[in-house]
C-alpha cells in the first residue's frame, strides 16, 4: 500500500479497547465514558481486519489501547497474530502500562512476541500515584520485571511534561541502563479534553535532550523501530534513549502507519479526523476482496501530515478524540 505522498505502508498500530485501569492526566478526564460494548469490534473481526492489512502490505502490527491487557479473552487475538509472524507478518508488538504483565508476560511471549514498550512517566511512586491517578508503580515494575524475566525486550515510554517529570530523565537513563531497557520520551500532544491544561505541561524535547548531554553522551544511531523516534546511544550504558516530537518537528515525512480503533475506525493520521469505517462493512458480510478495496481506498486519503498545535489562548485539544481510542 502506497499513499498519495510515496509512503509505503507498512505499520498498524490496533486498538483493542478504549478502557484502562488507570486514568493518567494527559490521557483522560478521570470520569471518562466509555463505548458500549455492541460498538466494540469482536476480538473475530479485528483478527479478520488485521489479516486483510496483512494481505494487503503490512508487515508490523502494534496492539494497543486504552489498556489492551484488559481486554478479556486478548491472548487469542496475539496468538492468531502472533502465527502469522514469518508469513507477511514480521513483527507483532504490544504498548501497555504493564499492570497486567505479572499475568500475561508469558503468554505474549508464547505468541510471538519479543519486544514490548511500557509507560512509565515516573519512578517516584507517589508521582506515579498523582499522574495515573488510580496507579500503584509496584504493580508496574512488577509487570516489567516480569517481562524482562520471560526474555522480552523492553521499551520504557515516558511522556515529558514541565514541572512534573523534567527532573527524572537522568534517573530514568540511569535506571534503565541498570536493567537492559531502552527508553523512549514523548511530547504532550494536545488529543481529547482532559481535565487539566496542557499548554502548562508542555515541555519541547530539544530543552530535555540538550540538558541530558550534560550528563551523558549522546551518540548518533541510525537504529530505527519502523516509529518516529529519533533514537541516540548513551555511551555511558549502552543503552538507546529516543525522542518523539511530534510538536517541534514535523515527523510526518517518513510516516509510514495507520491506526484502527476498536470500532472498526481507520485514522489514516493521528492528528487528523479523516478515518474510514469497516465496522459496517464487516457485519454487512463484505467479502475479503471488497474489504481490500475498501482499505487501498482509504490509504489513498492519507494526508501529508497532522496539525498538532497547542493553542495557548483557546486551551482546547486539536484533536477531539482521545488517544485512548485511537492508541498513541
Ligand atoms: N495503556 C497503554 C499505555 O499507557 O502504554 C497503551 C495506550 S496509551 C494511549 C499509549 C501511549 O500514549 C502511552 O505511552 C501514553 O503515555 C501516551 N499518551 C497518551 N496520551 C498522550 C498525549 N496526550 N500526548 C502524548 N502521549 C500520550
Ligand atoms: Fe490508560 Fe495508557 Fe491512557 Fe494511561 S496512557 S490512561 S495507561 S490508556
Amino acid at each position: 500500500m502506497i499513499d498519495p505522498f510515496g509512503r509505503a505502508i507498512t505499520y498498524l498500530r490496533v486498538s483493542v479497547t478504549d478502557r484502562c485501569d488507570l486514568r493518567c492526566v494527559y490521557c483522560m478526564a478521570e470520569d471518562m465514558t466509555f463505548l458500549p460494548k455492541a460498538e466494540v469490534l469482536s476480538l473475530e473481526e479485528l483478527d479478520r481486519l488485521c489479516a486483510a492489512f496483512i494481505r494487503l502490505g503490512t508487515r508490523k502490527i502494534r496492539i494497543t489501547g486504552g489498556e489492551p491487557l484488559v481486554r478479556r479473552g486478548v491472548i487469542s487475538l496475539f496468538d492468531s497474530l502472533g502465527a502469522r509472524i514469518g508469513d507477511g507478518l514480521d513483527e507483532l508488538t504490544v504498548t501497555t502500562n504493564g499492570s497486567q504483565l505479572v499475568r500475561f508476560a508469558t503468554d505474549l511471549r508464547a505468541a510471538g512476541v519479543r519486544r514490548l514498550n511500557v509507560s512509565l512517566d515516573t519512578l517516584d511512586p507517589e508521582k506515579f500515584a498523582a499522574i495515573t491517578r488510580w496507579g500503584k508503580i509496584d504493580k508496574t515494575l512488577e509487570g516489567i520485571f516480569a517481562a524482562k524475566a520471560a526474555g522480552l525486550a523492553i521499551k520504557i515510554n515516558a511522556v515529558a511534561m514541565k514541572g512534573v517529570n523534567e527532573d527524572e530523565f537522568d534517573g530514568m537513563i540511569a535506571w534503565c541502563g541498570e536493567h537492559g531497557f531502552d527508553l523512549c520520551l514523548i511530547e504532550t500532544m494536545p488529543m481529547g479534553d482532559i481535565d487539566g491544561d496542557r499548554t502548562q505541561q508542555y515541555l519541547p524535547l530539544s530543552v530535555v535532550r540538550s540538558r541530558l548531554r550534560k550528563t551523558w553522551t549522546l551518540e548518533d544511531t541510525d537504529y530505527q523501530t519502523g516509529g518516529p523516534a529519533r533514537y541516540y546511544t548513551v555511551a555511558e550504558t549502552g543503552r538507546r534513549v529516543g525522542f518523539i516530537t511530534p510538536m517541534t518537528h514535523n515527523f510526518c515525512e517518513s510516516c509510514n502507519r495507520v491506526r484502527l480503533t476498536c470500532t472498526g475506525t481507520l485514522y489514516m493520521c493521528l492528528g487528523q479526523d479523516d478515518a474510514a469505517d469497516f465496522r459496517r462493512p464487516l457485519r454487512a458480510g463484505v467479502p475479503d476482496d471488497e474489504l481490500d478495496a475498501l482499505i487501498v481506498a482509504a490509504i489513498a486519503r492519507k494526508p501529508k501530515g497532522h496539525d498538532f498545535v497547542i493553542d495557548r489562548r483557546e486551551n482546547r485539544p486539536s484533536v477531539a478524540r482521545h488517544m485512548s481510542l485511537t492508541g498513541g
